[in-house]
């Protein structure tokens, strides 16, 4: 059972990335749904810490996660970009070395830090028209980048977002103002259905994310990707069988 020491060796495992910029995924729907891994995408990594059973990561912006890893969780450090099976919990990928959290199974922003999160998009509850409201509420932000926005919905990041985004056929560079009431509503219930069948699967969705330059899988053309919004996180989609706008300038 992860106690005290082992919490100091993951702290110790996870040092050669303090200081490093890192790019922060949550490929497993559970983590993806806290929120935290866009949260902290593309921030540096200032200290790892354990504090009794926890280990305090803190961000640039004074950002700290907590995880507890309870009886499952393990912290891995591994060479970046080694091929893997299953879902971890969260990826912290530096420079040459990522830190992986395999079955978390607590993971949260410290109190007083967390900005208002709209609705957790697994919730078994979920009001999708309270949801696409929300979303509305992003007005001329692109809809790729809105999607992302844990204050409007959470727990999408940028690979579900793609995905959602690929499998209803809407290029993520529609402005959330443009775009009608039925492609907001499909947008969000097409994230929440494809991790939904993730999570009952163990599989990730990945039919257009992370697949620039190859064709696309339903029409052939050749999937783009390119970095937008605030955060500048990147956004894939087939420029012929997603409808709406490309990039500005374009
Ligand atoms: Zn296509």
């Amino acid at each position: 059972m992860p106690e005290g020491d082992s919490l100091h060796r993951a702290a110790q495992r996870l040092l050669p990335l303090v200081g490093q910029r890192l790019e922060v995924q949550s490929p497993n729907p559970r983590a993806q749904a806290t929120g935290i891994a866009p949260r902290i995408d593309g921030r540096v990594l200032e200290s790892v810490e354990a504090v009794g059973k926890n280990l305090l990561l803190t961000f640039e912006g004074g950002i700290v996660v907590r995880s507890h890893l309870r009886m499952t969780g393990r912290w891995r450090i591994e060479p970046r970009g080694k091929p893997r099976t299953g879902l971890p919990w969260l990826v912290l990928r530096g420079d040459e070395l990522e830190g992986v959290l395999w079955n978390g199974p607590v993971l949260t922003l410290e109190k007083g830090r967390v900005r208002r999160l709209g609705q957790d998009v697994l919730a078994e509850d979920f009001d999708l028209d309270a949801a696409v409201a929300r979303l509305r509420g992003a007005g001329d932000r692109w809809l790729g980048e809105a999607l992302q926005d844990q204050r409007l919905v959470a727990g999408i990041g940028n690979m579900w977002m793609a995905e959602a985004l690929w499998t209803i056929r809407v290029s993520p560079w529609v402005r959330v103002a443009e775009a009608g009431e039925d492609v907001l509503r499909d947008a969000v219930a097409a994230a929440r259905r494809l991790m939904q069948e993730s999570l009952a699967t163990g599989r990730p969705g990945r039919d257009v994310y992370r697949r620039a330059g190859r064709p696309c899988l339903r029409c052939g053309t050749i999937v783009r990707s390119r970095g937008q919004g605030d955060a500048n996180r990147t956004a894939y989609w087939c420029p012929d069988c997603q409808a709406g706008a490309g990039p500005p300038g374009e």
